[in-house]
This record gives structure tokens, sequence and C-alpha cells, in this order.
């Protein structure tokens, strides 16, 4: 994998192009922070001119998000990706990892270590108490507002942060809940359901409205037991022997549940990993089965785009769309989302400016670099403010916590949801 990894930088011949697409070198304007410094970076980690525990190499590679927006802008065909997980990996072997990193994802790899965890989440978030505490250190001044903030902001309290994101992840009032009758039409197709770790612990509510939708596309879902986390977050982190081993995991168990069936994801993220596990286990006895699983996934709106979506009921809301980096960047996933946001009517789609640049969540980035994450963030929040929309829709649960923070902490009058959210109430509309 890595020989292949590495072999993604080839096309790159310094042009420069992918500069201002970059969020990071918008914000240190430090060629070492551009795709084109990493480039020379990574490779001078590849020929072995540069150890992997160079501070100045480790440094900016830390801090890339790894939003592949360089890719996007690169007019030779860059894959940067890759070469970014097998650079993160180098790295990591050379220096470890945080204790407190280590326990987090020992935490993610099975489900049955999450339960509790996710269950105390819920039950915090069900006070409100994260919210309100969020609001108060807003109110005092203690967490900077962004939207009419005319300097560059300090990033609050990791805590408030993460109280904040809790506090995103909320359902919603009782217009988002589950409708007493879901609208059904006969099921003419099954797929089956990547559930997630983040996802199946905090976002319940959006896979719920991801089964109502698909059913009232004449999709059946099919729950697939024994499926894990997809192994981004370790793959972010440069534990690639842990990504290998989710992968491999997740190939046996959909193919033991739901053998031949697309399997479908409402995340962005997972979405991508899942859809590279062909390359992650190139060198595997699983090597075809993972190409076969790899070819099986769609993002939900993906799905939903192709079959119509059925026409739904009137939604009268202002609607900004931000496009998760691995579902635009990553997947090309790019009309699809606005596609089935179009097919609601009444629903006003207004332009996000820099929709398509990361909002700063990046997997864990906003947890390991948090002054960086929250720079990205606040153009972000200028953007969302200069849009006033009553929602902003985005298919990853790292970007509904990022963008949902920001805003709770920047006093914006805006609801984060999922795409699919907005159409389940257009159908009970
Ligand atoms: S990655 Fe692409 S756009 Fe960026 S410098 Fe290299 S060739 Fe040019
Ligand atoms: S992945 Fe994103 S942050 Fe990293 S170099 Fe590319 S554009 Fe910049």
């Amino acid at each position: 994998m890595t020989a292949r990894a590495w072999a993604g930088l080839d096309a790159c011949v310094h042009c420069g192009f992918c500069l201002p697409a970059c969020p990071t070198y918008e914000v240190t304007a430090d060629e070492a922070d551009s795709p084109r410094g990493r480039i020379v970076l990574m490779r001078a980690l590849a020929k072995r001119e540069l150890p992997a525990d160079d501070a100045a190499l480790d440094l900016h590679l830390d801090r890339c998000l790894g939003c592949r927006a360089c890719e996007s802008a690169c007019p030779s065909g860059v894959i940067y990706g890759p070469a970014l997980e097998a650079a993160r990996a180098s790295i990591t072997r050379a220096r470890g990892q945080p204790a407190s990193l280590l326990v987090g994802l020992w935490i993610l790899a099975r489900p049955e270590r999450q339960r509790a965890l996710w269950l105390l989440a819920r039950l915090v978030r069900s006070t409100r108490l994260p919210e309100l505490l969020v609001r108060g250190a807003a109110w005092s001044g203690t967490a900077p507002g962004h939207g009419a903030a005319p300097r560059a902001p300090a990033a609050p309290a990791p805590s408030v942060f993460a109280l904040a994101m809790l506090a995103a992840t909320r359902p919603g009032s009782e217009r988002w809940q589950a409708p007493p009758e879901a609208p059904r039409v006969r099921p003419s197709t099954e797929m089956a359901l990547f559930r997630g770790c983040v996802m199946d612990g905090l976002f319940g509510h959006v896979h719920g409205a991801t089964i109502r939708t698909l059913a009232t596309n004449g999709v059946a879902v099919r729950e697939a037991p024994g499926q894990v986390c997809c192994g981004a977050l370790a793959a972010h982190a440069g534990e690639e022997a842990a990504a290998r081993a989710l992968a491999r995991a997740n190939v046996l168990a959909f193919d033991a549940t739901a053998p031949g069936l697309p399997i479908v994801t409402n995340s962005a993220g997972c979405g991508a990993m899942l859809k590279s596990y062909g390359e992650w286990l190139a060198d595997d006895p699983l090597a075809e089965r993972a190409h076969a699983f790899a070819a099986r996934v769609r993002d939900v709106s993906e799905v939903l785009a192709e079959r119509g979506p059925r026409r739904a009921g009137p939604l009268a809301l202002r609607v900004a769309y931000d496009a998760p980096c691995h579902l635009c960047h990553a997947q090309h996933v790019v009309e699809a989302p606005l596609a089935l946001l179009r097919a609601i009517p009444e629903l006003e789609l207004v332009p996000l400016e820099g929709s398509d640049r990361c909002c700063g969540s990046a997997g864990i980035y906003s947890l390991l670099q948090p002054h960086l994450s929250f720079e990205v963030l606040d153009a972000k929040l200028r953007a969302i403010a200069a849009a006033a929309p009553d929602v902003v829709a985005t298919g990853n649960p790292g970007c509904l916590m990022q963008i949902g923070a920001g805003t709770l902490l920047a006093g914006l009058d805006v609801e984060l949801r999922h795409p699919v959210e907005l159409l389940d109430r257009a159908y009970r509309g």
C-alpha cells in the first residue's frame, strides 16, 4: 500500500494551483502548510531524506486536515489522501501515539465497548445541560462569538467546545422526531445499512430518517449484525493495523449477513473509507472480497438521487448546503445531495460561500489541533452568518458536530441537519 500511496504524488509538478484551495495555507500562509509544501516533505520521507520523527515534517503533516481539496484543485491528477495516510503511519511508528488517543481508538474498535460511552453521552445531552453551559460560556465571553467578530477569534477551552459538539448532536425539536407513521411503498430492492460508531451512538435519529426515506423510495433496509467502525479514525491517526483489522471485520460481517447487497451509508467519512477497502486490503487474503465490498458502497444521497427521489411535501425553509470534504473531494459526490434538496418543494437553497471548503472537523483534528481547527471553522461561520439560512444541511457527523458547535458558540440562530432529515420531514408534510 505504501509504495502505491507514494506513487499518487508522482504527478505533482509544483505548479501551485492547489494553494488557494488549501484551508491551512489560507490561515498560516506558510508554504510548508500548503499541499505543494507537504508533497515535498512526503517525497523526502519516502526517499528517506528526512526521518519520520523530523520535527518540521511532523508539524506540517499534523496540521494537514486531510480534506483532499488539493486533489479536486489539482490539474495534474495528484492523489494526495493515501500518501498522507502512509506518511502518518510512518510518523506513528517513529514517535508513537498519546495514550488517550490509543484508548479512544480501542473503545471505538468494538461496539460493545462503546455502548456505555454513548449511553452516558445521550443521557447528558437529554438534560440540555451542555447547551445551557455553552450558551452561558458564550454569553459570559469565555467562548468567543464569530459572526460579527472583527478579529481572528481565540479558540474556546476544549471542554467548552466538546460540550458544544455534544449539544450539536441533539435530535432537535419535535418537528424533527420520528413520525407516527412513515409513508412507505412496496420495496423494489433491498440494501444493507452501514451504522458506524459515532453515527450510531449519537445520530440514531439520522439513521431513522435514512431508513424512512429509503422506504418511501422503495428500498427496504437490511441490518448487518457484526459490523464495526469503518476504521477512518484509525487510518487518519496513522494506525494502519487497526484500520485494516476493522476493514476485514466489516467485509466478513457484510458478506455473512448481507451478501451481494448494496451497502448504504449516511456518513461521508465512513463512505470514503468503505469505498477504499480495496486499496487498504490489496495485499490481504480478503483482497478480492474487499474490492467487491467497496464497489457496493453508496452514499444515501446517491441512492436517493438515482431513484428520483419520490415527490415530497413542501418545506418552506432557507437551507444552505455544506459539502463534506469526504463526500465531494474524496468520493466526488457533488450533485446528489443538492438534487435531494431540490426535490423538496418551497425549500430555498441559499448559496454558501466556500461550501466545499473544510469546516475544520476532519475526524479528530479539532481535538488534536484546536487552534487551527477553530480558525478554519471561523471562515465557515462567517459564511453562514452572511447567508443567514434557517438550516445548514451536511451529510457527515463530524461536520454536523463541528459546525453545530460553532454556530452555538457564535449565537447563530441556525439548525444543523443531515439532508435526509429534511427529506424525511418533507415526506411527512
Ligand atoms: S498538487 Fe497539483 S496543483 Fe498542487 S502543486 Fe502539485 S501539481 Fe500543482
Ligand atoms: S488535504 Fe486539505 S489541508 Fe491538507 S494539504 Fe490538501 S487542501 Fe491542504
